[in-house]
């Protein structure tokens, strides 16, 4: 059979995006794809729900090396209503949004629709999909690409979508081959790290809470990369995981990496601050626990009151100024004893990647290599936990597909 005028590497969420949007301007897409089934972070993603998108688009939250301005024209480029739209009209996926946390899941719960629907669609626009290849080596020839393949053969493409994702989860197929062939074809590929990704402590000085979790606020406020969140926390048997831990733990992932001070990161348990606190616990006639466990789980305010000196049974009204003055301070700024992180194992995404500046944002086509797209996880950038890194797929595949569908150049 005649080789592909494009070929899309990877069957991820960025790359069956491309590849339906690459189809159907009459030329031929071949989607290869290293797993037996592809979309596999897809099947596992939002807890097995799948949080497709988030109900308002916030690229300002988003994490780049790269330019910030860059990043949004390229997640803007495919507005989160015309998403929706595409997602409830040409795919037949209806959403329903989670009130409590803006997310927008299937309306059935099931990632493995998600998934389905988008190899289907892919298909059904012509596109032919060939699961259990691997790509080994791709390299410019002439006016064309050249891709070698694990199975020893070779095949060669007038245009590539590179959507081979980053280091996160590699048991869903993504090894980090992407930045090392970008790398190699001349891209700069700023350092990578895990990113939304739990931390750790050791000692596990907390494993006697692991399972209790509550909404807080925390921000780790030091240096370059500060970051702060609000969301769910959960003690794990490990150390902290949960939305906010997740959203700011590249800041303490980075202070490591860089072999510097660790990255101090600080809890408020509840919204109460300081002089609420204080006006509570100073009007308090029972036992300073009562009045804790009316605000946080009681586990929780055992801990804190242990490690502030508080006796548990002593009355509020009647506490030592020195120790109301403690525990306040604990209740509202809690310095997180952490030491680590899971890495990318438990990693939903990879920071860093290639360079934004060295992408066309409209076709996101290189600048260094003409006919060659970036889309995805691959890119210099990720966002916060709920839909966010879902929504840059998308938004990227669509531009890389389309471009290359349309066999255009910057
Ligand atoms: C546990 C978990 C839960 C998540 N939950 C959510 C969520 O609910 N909402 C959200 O927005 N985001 C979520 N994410 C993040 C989201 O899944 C990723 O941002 C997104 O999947 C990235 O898409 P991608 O196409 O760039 O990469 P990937 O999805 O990693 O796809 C890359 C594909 O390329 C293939 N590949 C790699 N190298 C080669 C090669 N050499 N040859 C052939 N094929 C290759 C891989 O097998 C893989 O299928 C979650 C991530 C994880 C790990």
């Amino acid at each position: 059979m005649s080789d592909p005028s494009i070929v899309v590497i990877g069957a991820g969420a960025s790359g069956l995006m491309a590849a339906i949007w690459a189809s159907g301007a009459g030329r031929r897409v071949v989607l290869l794809e290293g797993t037996r089934d592809g979309g596999r972070k897809i099947l596992i993603s939002g807890g097995g729900r799948c949080n497709v998108l988030p109900a308002v688009s916030s690229p300002e939250r988003f994490v780049t090396d790269s330019s910030p301005n860059t990043l949004r024209n390229m997640l803007r480029a495919w507005p989160l209503e015309e998403q929706q739209r595409f997602f409830e009209g040409e795919l037949g996926l209806r959403l329903a949004l989670e009130s409590e946390t803006g997310k927008l899941f299937p309306e059935g719960n099931k990632a493995r629709e998600v998934r389905d629907l988008l190899v289907d669609l892919a298909r059904r626009r012509g596109a032919e999909l060939r699961f259990g290849i691997r790509v080994a080596e791709l390299a410019p020839c002439g006016r064309e690409w050249r891709l070698a393949l694990a199975d020893g053969s070779e095949m060669s493409a007038a245009r590539v979508v590179l959507a081979s994702g980053g280091l996160s989860a590699p048991t869903t197929g993504s090894d980090g081959w992407g930045f090392e062939i970008a790398r190699r074809l001349g891209h700069t590929i700023h350092p990578t790290y895990p990113a939304l990704t739990p931390l750790t402590a050791e000692p596990a000085v907390h494993a006697h809470l692991a399972g209790v979790s509550l909404p807080v606020t925390i921000e780790a406020p030091a240096g370059k990369r500060k970051a702060a969140a609000r969301g769910g926390f959960l003690f794990t048997h490990r150390g902290y995981s949960g939305p906010a831990v997740l959203d700011i733990s590249h800041a303490a992932v980075r202070s490591l990496a860089r072999g510097g001070p660790r990255q101090e990161i600080y809890v408020r348990w509840t919204d109460l601050d300081g002089p609420s606190w204080e006006g509570l616990v100073l009007r308090h006639g029972g036992p300073i626990e009562g009045l804790i466990a009316r605000h946080l789980p009681a586990r929780l305010g055992e801990t804190l009151c242990r490690e502030a000196g508080v006796a548990p049974q002593v009355m509020g009204s009647r506490l030592r100024r020195d120790l109301r003055l403690r525990l306040i301070g604990l209740l509202t700024r809690y310095p997180l004893p952490w030491t680590g992180d899971e890495g990318y194992a438990k990693a939903e995404v990879t920071g860093g990647g290639v360079d934004l500046a060295e992408v066309n944002p409209r076709t996101l086509e290189s600048r260094i290599h003409p006919g060659l797209h970036f889309c995805g996880e691959v890119l210099d950038a990720f966002g916060p936990i709920g839909g966010h890194n879902f929504q840059w797929a998308w938004a990227t595949g669509r531009s890389a597909g389309l471009a290359a569908g349309m066999g255009e150049s910057a």
